[in-house]
């Protein structure tokens, strides 16, 4: 099954692809955390796009279409994926067609205002890239990861002034691609304004229609 999750930053598409990876038996691909990796793993990839990520700008396409490129020749992409902030631009689209059309995109619908308070809260975990929100999805413990006990931290670009510019980006750049995917008919939105459970059920019953 090769699904893409489509939507603005913080519309929900890491949360539901983590729980949905294991029900589908399918890898959770999500380029942020693949860069993040990179970044903290200080390679010459991350190096490059630290300071892109941070300033919520999109990295170039011809490194992130040869990221996911290379990421989906492992094995455990053979049976399919979900794709999650892959594509964020029609000509990674247009990539991705090329060498593996997703059969479903779910377009998780939101709006900015909701997006905000999500992007605030958020806390993550830095190793294992776990994420939880201060309010509507908190750790068991105060500021720590709930299987490691690690510390929480808050991402560089989930600063107002990042948030901001993100939600930008993703209308002129991103956005777009409802229209590209709705017109070969493999799109179906959701509302993911739901709590957490009920946006995971209706991506579930959308995605096993397939
Ligand atoms: P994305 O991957 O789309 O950027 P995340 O999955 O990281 O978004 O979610 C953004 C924030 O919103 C996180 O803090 C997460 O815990 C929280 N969150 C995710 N889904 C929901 C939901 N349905 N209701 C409330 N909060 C949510
Ligand atoms: P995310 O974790 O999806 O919010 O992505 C975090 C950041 O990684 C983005 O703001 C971009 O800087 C970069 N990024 C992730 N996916 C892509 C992509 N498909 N194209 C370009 N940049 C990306």
């Amino acid at each position: 099954m090769r699904l893409v999750f489509l939507g603005p930053p913080g519309a929900g598409k890491g949360t539901v692809a983590a729980v949905l990876k294991d029900r589908l038996g399918i890898p959770h691909i999500s380029t942020g955390d693949l860069f993040r990796d990179a970044v903290s793993r200080k390679t010459d990839l991350g190096r490059e796009v630290e300071g892109i990520l941070a300033r919520g700008e999109l990295v170039p396409d011809e490194l992130t279409v040869a990221l996911v490129r290379e990421r989906l020749k492992a094995p455990d992409a053979g049976n399919g994926y979900i794709l999650d902030g892959f594509p964020r631009t029609i000509a990674q689209a247009e990539a991705l067609e090329a060498f593996s059309p997703p059969e479903k995109v779910v377009n998780f619908v939101i709006d900015d205002e909701e997006v905000v308070k999500r992007l605030s809260g958020r806390r993550v975990c830095p190793s294992t890239g776990r994420v939880y929100h201060v309010i509507y999805n908190p750790p068991k413990v105060e500021g720590k990861d709930d299987e490691t006990g690690e510390d929480l931290v808050i991402r560089p670009d989930d600063r107002p002034e990042a948030i901001r510019h993100r939600l930008e980006v993703y209308r002129t750049q991103t956005a777009p691609l409802i229209t590209y995917y709705g017109k070969k008919s493999r799109l179906v939105d959701i509302p993911a304004d739901r709590s957490i459970e009920e946006v995971v059920h209706l991506v579930e019953q959308a995605v096993r229609g397939l």
